[in-house]
């Protein structure tokens, strides 16, 4: 098989490396990739949003399986490129990647679809969100409607609080046609978790779960990032639970999507709460997160490409999709500076001696190799870490050995990845 990977983060050098595993596999490129895909295959400099010139590419290179890994190129329209030019997508439509890209259609969604959420209203003028706000109190959540890239959420204490998110995201316009129109939901507490499933129409195959630390800080502290790690499972989340989960989140969600004849395909990410009263969706996602994905694909056991190329033609049923028992734990090694200004240009070395320890693997984002061919740091999120182990505190402490390992004197990483689930019983 000839498979066209999009992306160049943390998660498409871990779904490279599981792809370059399968005996199916003939050719391997990645549009854009990084200095780790390209010891898997062959990086092609294509921009992972410029459709045309990926559906080119995908012709050219007579490809049977385009793979998306980020969702620009979902919300740029690749899967329905690829559907016309006749060439097999393992993502979803753009129809159906509006679950990622609206919030009132994924409210909506789940309405039809009895699915356990927040309260919710949308409103498209300020003046009666504001009313809202004043009459319902604090605390309250103010959603941009359209995608923010994770600035779009607001989690208000207090009155003068939401009215000030609801005034910036629809007088100021801070966040764009994002904000034109906002959700206002009730404030949900609990756990949170993430899960991920493969997905073709009706059927849903469990992957597994995680809880990612999103904050730059120690003890979830300070701006909000891409995410700084991962643990899979999260404690007293297991996969009898997960797939419970699965029963009552998504797979109610897959129906309705299917009756309003936008089926949806690939892999979708379900943000939920573990409220009072059980499970809550908090939001849909229409890919891998990162580096949830490098946490979870290093536990996986059976070929991934088979899999990926079920959820494109619609025969996920017959997959034969396994994961180890194993917990994981991912780091990201970021740039000093990163969220603000990353520093760039700093030389990394003995990644290979990390990589060789027992349980861990190494994955590219953020670097790239300079004239000298070493090395180098070109990005905020540069590497992530993972390990695998038979316990949580296994795991942990091989992904900090492989972190010990690595000489890069610009980096910065929290030593608190998975403090949260080993002190809740992981
Ligand atoms: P963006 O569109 O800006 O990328 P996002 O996809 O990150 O936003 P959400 O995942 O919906 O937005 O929300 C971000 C965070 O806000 C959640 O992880 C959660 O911590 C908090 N949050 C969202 N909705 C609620 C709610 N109803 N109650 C309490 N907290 C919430």
């Amino acid at each position: 098989m000839r498979v066209l990977l999009v992306g160049s983060g943390g998660r498409e050098h871990a779904m490279a490396a599981a792809i370059a595993r399968s005996p199916r596999l003939d050719a391997l490129f990645i549009a854009p990739g990084n200095p780790g895909t390209a010891a898997l295959g062959t990086n092609v400099a294509i921009a992972a949003d410029d459709v045309p010139a990926l559906v080119a590419l995908a012709r050219a290179e007579r490809i049977d399986l385009v793979v998306p890994g980020p969702e620009a190129p979902l919300v740029a329209g690749l899967a329905d490129a690829c559907a016309a030019a006749g060439i097999p997508c393992a993502g979803p439509s753009l129809a159906a990647a509006a679950l990622e890209g609206s919030k009132s259609f994924t409210k909506e969604i789940c309405d039809a679809a009895r699915i356990p959420t927040a309260k919710w209203e949308r409103f498209d003028a300020i003046a009666p969100a504001l009313e809202f706000v004043r009459r319902r109190g604090a605390p309250i959540v103010i959603k941009a409607d359209g995608l923010a890239a994770g600035k779009g959420v607001v989690v208000a204490q207090s009155v003068a609080e939401a009215e000030d998110a609801i005034r910036a995201m629809m007088e100021d316009e801070t966040l764009g046609a994002a904000g034109r129109s906002v959700v206002i939901e009730e404030c949900l507490t609990g756990d949170e978790v993430s899960l991920f499933a493969f997905c073709a129409g009706e059927t849903a195959v469990l992957i597994g779960a995680a809880q990612d630390h999103k904050r730059i800080g120690e003890g979830d502290t300070g701006p909000n990032t891409g995410g700084m790690g991962a643990v899979s499972p999260p404690a007293g989340f297991d996969r009898a639970t997960q797939d419970a989960a699965l029963d009552l989140l998504v797979r109610p969600m897959l129906a309705e999507m299917v009756r309003r004849g936008t089926p949806f395909r690939g892999v979708i990410f379900a943000g939920l709460m573990l409220t009072e009263d059980g499970p809550k969706l908090i939001e849909y996602n229409v890919r891998f997160g990162d580096p949830e994905a490098q946490a979870l694909l290093i536990r996986l056991q059976s070929d991934l490409l088979p899999a990926l190329a079920s959820v494109a033609d619609g025969t996920l049923d017959a997959a034969d999709i396994r994961f180890s028992d194993e917990h994981s734990v991912s780091i990201v090694l970021a740039a000093r500076g990163y969220p603000g200004r990353p520093a760039a240009g700093g030389v990394i070395e003995d990644i290979e001696a990390a990589a060789a320890l027992p349980g861990v693997a190494v994955f590219h984002a953020g670097t790239r190799r300079d004239d000298a061919g070493r090395l180098v740091a070109a990005g905020g999120r540069v590497l992530t870490v993972c390990a695998t182990g038979a316990t949580l505190q296994e795991a942990r402490a091989r992904a900090y050995g492989g972190v010990a390992r690595i000489r890069w004197p610009d980096a910065v990483w929290r030593r608190d990845i998975g403090v949260r689930a080993l002190r809740a019983g992981g």
